[in-house]
C-alpha cells in the first residue's frame, strides 16, 4: 500500500519509496545530553516512533539511528548560526560539578528512561558524537579539498556560498540571510551564514587532536558523519524538530552533499512545537515540563502518548493538562474496552477484518496519520462490527499506537470478590437495597461492579483517579 510523507524540502507530500526494497535508512537527530528532554522534545521522539512503526507494519525493515550529541553544542546556536557562546554539557558540568562525560551519561540515561515509558522502541543504533571524531575530521578534510571549508586562525569554516542550494531546505535565500544577519561577525569569516566544522581550543574541557590543532568539532558536522558511517552516502529519511531546519539541517545537507557530491536525504521530516496553554515552552515562563512533572500529577506516560497520537505532527500541538487528563480518561475506556473485547471475542469474519486492516492502514499510511486511525478505531467500536474484528483491527492499530492495550489486564483482590459474591447473593435473594450498599463500598474501594446482559463484571473505576 501507498504510503505518503510530507518532504520539508520539496514541501509537498510525496509518495514514499525507499532507496532499497523493502529497506528504510532512518537517521533521527537526538538530543544533546546536558539536561532533561522536555515533553516537547519528547513529543518529537514520539512521532520518530509512529513513522518506523508504521514502516514496519507496512513490511519494512527500518535501519532507526540515532544520535546522542555528547560533545556538546554552543547556547548560542538555537538562536542563530551562531560560532560564539558557551558549551552546554561544559556548562551543566562546571554548574552540577561534574566532569562533562558525566553529565553526558546521566542525561543519556535519563533520556532512555523517558523513551521506555513512552514504549518508544529502542533504535537500530544508537550512536555517540564523541565515538565519531576521526570520522568528522575525514569530511572536514574532505571539504576543504573541494573548496567548501577553508581555515582560519581559530577554526575551520563551511563557505555556504560555495554550496549553490544552500537556504532550499528552509527556504531562506542567501540574500536574505546577509540581510537578516544578527551575528557578531567572526574575523576573517567569509559571510555571515558561514559556520564551522572544527573550533580549535586547547582550553575547551572536550578536545580532540585534528590536522587544524587541538579543539572540538562544529554541531552540524556530527550527523553528517554519524549519518554518513552508518547508513550510507544517501539515505531515506531524516527526522527532527522543526527548530532543526534552520540551521542545523540546511547545514547537514551542505556539509554530506558537499562531500559526497550526492542527495543526501529523500524525505526530511519536521515535527512541529508543542506549545503549553498556547504558548512557547521556556524554561523561565514556567511552562517547561518534563514527563516526570506529568507523573507527579498522577499521569501516566502512556496517556501523553495517546495525547500526542491525537495530534497531527504537522500542526504545532498544545498541551494543557486539561487535554492530557481528557487523554488518560480516553486511554482508560479504550483498555477497558479491549478487555471487554477480549473477553467476548467470538468467530470472525475474514474478509470484513481484511477490510477494516485495509482502512486503518491507508489512515496510517497517509503522513503518519495517527489521528484519523485513531479516531476510526473509536468508530468502529461503537458499530455493531463483530466483537472478533473488533480486537483483530486494535491488536493490528496497537502495533503503530504502543498503547499496550491488548495486554493491559488487572486481577481482583480476594477482598473485592468476597464483597461482590455477597452482593450476587443479596441481588438474587432480591434484597436490592442491600446489594446497592454493597455495590456502593465495592466503589469506594476503587472498583466499578456492572451488571450487562445477565453478566456481572468487575473492573477497576479508572475514571476515579483524582487528577
Ligand atoms: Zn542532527
Amino acid at each position: 500500500m501507498i504510503i505518503n510523507l510530507y518532504d520539508t524540502f520539496e514541501k509537498r507530500k510525496k509518495e514514499f519509496k525507499p532507496l532499497k526494497k523493502d529497506f528504510v535508512r532512518m537517521y533521527d537527530c537526538g538530543p544533546t545530553v546536558y539536561s532533561h528532554a522536555s515533553i516537547g522534545n519528547m513529543w518529537r521522539y514520539l512521532v520518530s516512533d509512529y513513522l518506523r512503526r508504521i514502516l514496519e507494519l507496512n513490511g519494512y525493515t527500518v535501519k532507526q539511528v540515532l544520535n546522542i550529541t555528547d560533545v556538546g553544542h554552543l547556547t548560542q546556536d538555537d538562536l542563530l548560526a551562531a560560532d560564539t557562546g558557551e558549551d552546554k554539557i561544559e556548562k551543566a558540568a562546571k554548574k552540577e560539578g561534574k566532569t562533562p562525560e558525566q553529565i553526558a551519561q546521566f542525561y543519556t540515561q535519563a533520556y532512555f528512561k523517558d523513551r521506555k515509558k513512552l514504549n518508544i522502541l529502542d533504535p537500530v543504533v544508537v550512536t555517540k558524537a564523541t565515538e565519531y571524531i576521526p570520522q568528522m575530521i575525514k569530511i572536514i578534510e574532505g571539504l576543504i579539498k573541494k573548496g567548501f571549508g577553508y581555515e582560519l586562525p581559530d577554526r575551520v569554516c563551511f563557505d555556504v556560498e560555495k554550496f549553490k542550494s544552500y537556504g532550499k531546505l528552509s527556504d531562506k535565500t542567501l540574500d536574505q540571510l546577509r540581510s537578516g544577519a544578527r551575528l557578531e561577525p567572526i574575523k576573517g569569516k567569509r559571510s555571515p551564514y558561514d559556520f564551522s566544522l572544527w573550533i580549535k581550543d586547547d582550553k575547551h574541557l572536550m578536545k580532540w587532536n585534528s590536522p587544524w590543532g587541538v579543539g572540538y568539532p562544529g554541531w552540524h558536522i556530527e550527523c553528517s558523519a554519524m549519518s554518513l558511517d552508518t547508513l550510507g552516502e544517501s539515505i531515506d529519511i531524516h527526522s527532527g524538530g522543526e527548530d532543526n531546519i534552520f540551521p542545523h539541517h540546511e547545514n547537514e545537507i551542505a556539509q554530506s552533499e558537499g562531500f559526497t557530491g550526492k542527495k543526501f536525504v529523500n524525505y526530511w521530516v519536521h515535527i512541529r512545537f508543542m506549545l503549553v496553554d498556547g504558548e512557547k515552552m521556556g524554561k523561565s515562563k514556567g511552562n517547561y515540563y518534563l514527563l516526570s512533572d506529568l507523573e507527579k500529577e498522577g499521569y501516566e506516560p502512556l496517556a501523553f502518548r495517546y495525547l500526542t497520537l491525537s495530534n497531527h505532527y504537522t500542526s504545532p500541538i498544545n498541551f494543557t493538562f486539561e487535554s492530557l487528563k481528557n487523554a488518560q480518561k480516553a486511554l482508560n475506556r479504550l483498555r477497558l474496552a479491549v478487555w471487554r473485547l477480549k473477553k467476548n471475542a467470538e468467530s470472525k469474519d475474514e474478509k470484513k477484518v481484511k477490510i477494516l486492516k485495509n482502512n486503518l492502514l491507508e489512515k496510517l499510511n497517509n503522513d503518519i496519520g495517527t489521528p484519523q486511525a485513531l479516531a476510526y478505531i473509536w468508530e468502529i467500536l461503537d458499530s455493531d462490527v463483530k466483537l472478533g474484528d473488533k480486537l483483530e483491527l486494535i491488536t493490528m492499530a496497537d502495533k503503530v499506537f504502543g498503547l499496550n492495550l491488548v495486554d493491559w489486564n488487572f486481577s481482583v483482590s480476594e477482598e473485592i470478590k468476597k464483597l461482590v459474591d455477597n452482593r450476587n447473593k443479596l441481588r438474587s435473594k432480591g434484597d436490592y437495597e442491600k446489594a446497592d450498599k454493597i455495590r456502593d463500598e465495592i466503589k469506594r474501594k476503587g472498583w466499578v461492579v456492572s451488571d450487562t446482559d445477565g453478566n456481572v463484571e468487575v473492573f477497576p473505576d479508572l475514571d476515579d483517579h483524582t487528577y
